[in-house]
């Protein structure tokens, strides 16, 4: 997979990527690295790191997009004990796959990122959750952890200034669930991973019944820029209410897959026909999701749709992790629901009903299809089950994530199913092949 950088603007996460062993501290801090650490807390307070922040308009690239300023502010400033910060770095959305990028590449960031937000809560101790499965980006984080703690960054008195300020590495389980921020909070905490019913929010009784912010990787790596920066600058890219860049991972049907880092605005279409090299010879798009496989897709007729994050929440579908994925017209609609369908069933905890039982009639409903035993029936149970995943029926995200992927495919593909559950065909035939 490809790895460079892309954006239209100025870069701000992958500023210092071409610079060979940008991971180590020796290099990181030869370019500025941990100026920004420093700077706060030798010289600010943690409302200006807040206030700062603000300016900038960043907002979490986890999926949720909410104001990363507001979610810090809301962990209450005169709680006498301990405050989190938790890194959500258990990065299991399929198609995106920026978030190890960012880790392999500038550790070193993130842990920056994730000390001053500690300082701006109140809090000394940050937790970066690991996906269990991210071998490499564990041990640069491990390594770089105790680079940092060994120059005196991070410990008692960083900088010589009168705080403390800790991060530590947590390696996860292995399940998609542990994503979602109060099932990591329980598998941080030794427990089995599933969603707690909100409220309380996490902000006020979080990692351990304590309040925690759950930040997402790449919001806290962009954390040491805004402040080197000014949340101004930050501001300056962008669009008027999505500011700032992001990280995108392009996969699938394209000439170059992999991860660049886009200012917000561009288009779909300057994603997958500039950056990402176009299609494949011969090729034409047919689908795209754009923002992981819990994203709703869009069609080819919309690839000129801009990946602002409100023009994308008011087309009904989001830019969620940031991964794009892209197929094309030589793949069969039904056949990717189904198989992702297959896959929501299966990383369902099974805590709710509807995500529990609706995921597996889907599963079983789309056998039928593609075991060529399709009809009428099974696109009513497939509106139905949709229907019924979506919309807060279920405790989390990942409800309606498979509610979506059903809904969606089937509003911009209906022929596709008619054909399969109506006529028996296949327009490009392949799944009839399994059948
Ligand atoms: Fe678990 Fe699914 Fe309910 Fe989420 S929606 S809590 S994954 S059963």
């Amino acid at each position: 997979m490809a790895e460079q950088r892309g954006t239209v603007g100025g870069p701000v996460l992958t500023e210092w990527f071409a610079k060979a062993d940008l991971h180590t501290l020796d290099v990181y801090e030869s370019l500025g690295g941990y100026s920004a650490l420093r700077k706060v807390v030798t010289t600010m307070t943690a409302q200006q790191v807040i206030d700062e922040v603000k300016i900038s308009g960043l907002r979490g690239r986890g999926g949720a997009d909410f104001p990363t300023a507001m979610k810090w502010s809301f962990v209450p400033k005169d709680h006498p004990g301990p405050k989190y910060i938790v890194v959500n770095a258990d990065e299991s959305e399929p198609g995106s796959a920026k978030d190890r990028y960012l880790m392999e590449n500038s550790p070193h960031a993130l842990i920056e990122g994730a000390a001053i937000a500690s300082f701006a809560i109140g809090g000394h101790q940050a937790w970066i959750y690991i996906r269990g499965e991210y071998d490499l980006p564990y041990e640069m984080l491990r390594d770089a952890i105790a680079e940092a703690h060994a120059k005196g960054y991070l410990g008692d008195h960083p900088f010589g200034a009168d705080h403390a300020l800790d991060v530590r590495l947590y390696r996860g389980h292995g399940a998609y669930i542990c994503g979602e921020e109060t099932a990591l909070l329980e598998s941080l905490e030794g427990k089995r991973a599933q969603p707690r019913s909100r409220p309380p929010f996490p902000a006020v009784k979080g990692a351990w019944g304590l309040p925690t912010a759950v930040n997402n990787v790449e919001t806290l790596s962009t954390v040491p820029w805004i402040i080197r920066h000014g949340g101004a600058e930050y501001a300056s890219r962008g669009t008027e209410k999505a500011k700032g860049t992001r990280m995108v991972t392009v996969s699938g049907d394209v000439k170059k897959p992999g991860n660049y880092e886009i200012e917000i605005g561009v288009t779909y279409r300057d994603i997958i026909e500039g950056l990402a090299g176009g299609m494949l010879p011969g090729r034409k798009l047919k689908v795209f999701w754009p923002g992981g496989s819990s994203a709703k897709v869009l069609p080819a007729s919309m690839l000129d749709t801009s990946t602002d994050l409100d023009g994308l929440k008011a087309l009904g579908t989001m830019g969620g992790s940031g991964g794009i994925i892209v197929m094309d017209d030589s793949h069969c609609v039904v056949k990717a629901a189904a198989r992702l369908l297959r896959f929501y069933a299966f990383e369902s905890c099974g805590k709710c009903t509807p995500c529990r039982v609706g995921g597996n009639w889907a599963v079983r409903t789309y056998d039928r299809i593609m075991a060529n035993e399709g009809s009428q029936l099974e696109l009513g149970i497939l509106e139905r089950v949709s229907d019924g995943l979506q919309n807060g029926r279920c405790l989390c995200g990942l409800g309606d994530a498979a509610g979506w992927v059903i809904e969606s495919t089937m509003r911009h593909f209906h022929d596709e199913y008619e054909d399969h559950c109506l006529r028996h065909t296949c327009n490009v035939g392949r799944a009839l092949a399994h059948a």
